[in-house]
């Protein structure tokens, strides 16, 4: 069998084509399976801009067993690492049942084709969201998850999470990575790749960059009341870059089992300062609306993040003003 060899579900979409970009500099051979739902492929020319490999991509849907079966029998891979999901959170609250479907019947059929054709290790984007609400902002592994999770969103996330620990019970040989990712941002600073989804993901850099590109005429701030050093919440964020290369450092420590592992900086941000961030590298000032918290919203969520600093050697590098710096530079270049 060929070694070192990766499939990337989801690797055309933002997340995805980072660690790509990743995987072929650190000297993985990469093939990729999306159904291009919510990228167009564009990601491709940069990723063999940057690397000077333009990867093999499957056209699949992960709920297509038949069609994915087939991509795994033909392809001799080492490792899947799986970030094709439906991840906007206001969606899975209008439509579960979708949810549920692409994003757990999607799994599953790939873990069938993983045993049916004895691929043995698999890396999973899964989130902060499964921590759900708790009394205290700093997340760690140890923790509870599956509790008070606000969205289904999360709850697919937490599903698949015990889907994998059971499949790695009854099954000695496989290994598996958890990776639960806190807020990714910014872009590859060659402004090649970046966040470039069909489908509005409703974060808040996406609407930042909007606002930015004039699309939208306000940026909503929820909240301005929470218990933080400025009113407004706070989140992890993380350069994209960073999470990506927290995917090269798990693969080598992989065994047998499962691993689990908070990718975040370990900092908090709240809202009010990355808006600060995004104005200094842009030197264009976003006209803000102050709005009422949304239900739901947590006041602040960062990620403990010793456990991969320590058990990975990999910690997060890049600041927030680097992230919105290299922001600029890809909607400039692709504006
Ligand atoms: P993205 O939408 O940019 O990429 C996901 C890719 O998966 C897209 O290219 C889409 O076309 C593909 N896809 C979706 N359903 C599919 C299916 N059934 N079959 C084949 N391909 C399919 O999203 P992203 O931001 O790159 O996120 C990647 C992963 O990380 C997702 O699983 C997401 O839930 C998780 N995650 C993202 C964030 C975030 O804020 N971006 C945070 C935590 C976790």
């Amino acid at each position: 069998m060929e070694k070192r060899k990766i499939l990337v579900t989801g690797g055309t979409g933002y997340i995805g084509s980072h660690t790509v970009v990743e995987l072929i500099l650190s000297g993985y051979t990469v093939e990729i399976l999306d159904n291009l739902y919510n990228s167009d492929g564009k990601s491709l020319d940069g990723i063999e801009q940057i690397t000077g490999v333009r990867p093999k991509l499957h056209i699949v849907d992960l709920l297509d067993f038949e069609a994915t079966n087939e991509v795994l029998a033909e392809g001799g891979f080492e490792t899947v690492m799986h970030f094709a999901g439906l991840k906007v959170v206001t969606e899975s609250v209008e439509q579960p049942l979708r949810y549920y479907e692409n994003n757990i019947m999607g799994t599953i059929n790939l873990l069938k084709a993983m045993r049916r054709n004895n691929v043995k290790k698999l890396v999973f984007s899964s989130s902060a969201s499964v921590y759900g609400e708790k009394d205290v902002a700093e997340m760690r592994e140890d923790m509870e998850v599956g509790q008070k999770i606000f969205c289904p969103y999360g709850r697919t996330k937490y599903m698949i999470e015990q889907i994998l620990l059971d499949e790695v019970a009854a099954d000695d040989g496989l290994e598996v990575a958890i990776l639960r990712y806190f807020n990714p941002v910014g872009a590859h600073p060659s402004g090649l790749i970046g966040e470039n989804p069909k489908e509005s993901p409703g974060n808040l850099m996406y609407v930042v960059m909007r606002v930015a590109r004039g699309e939208l005429k306000t940026l909503k701030i929820f909240g301005t009341d929470y218990e933080t050093r400025d009113g407004t919440a706070i989140r992890d964020f993380i350069h994209v870059v960073d999470l990506a290369k927290g995917h090269i450092a798990v693969l080598k420590k992989m065994r047998p089992g499962a691993l689990i592992y908070n990718l975040g900086t370990g900092t908090g941000t709240t809202v009010k300062e990355l808006i600060k961030a995004f104005e200094k590298a842009s030197g264009q000032t976003l006209p803000v609306e102050y709005a009422e918290r949304r239900s739901g919203d947590l006041p602040a969520v960062y990620a403990n993040a010793d456990k991969a600093n320590e058990e990975l050697g990999w910690k997060a590098e890049l600041s927030i003003d680097e992230a919105m710096k290299d922001t600029i530079n890809y909607l400039r270049k692709n504006s």
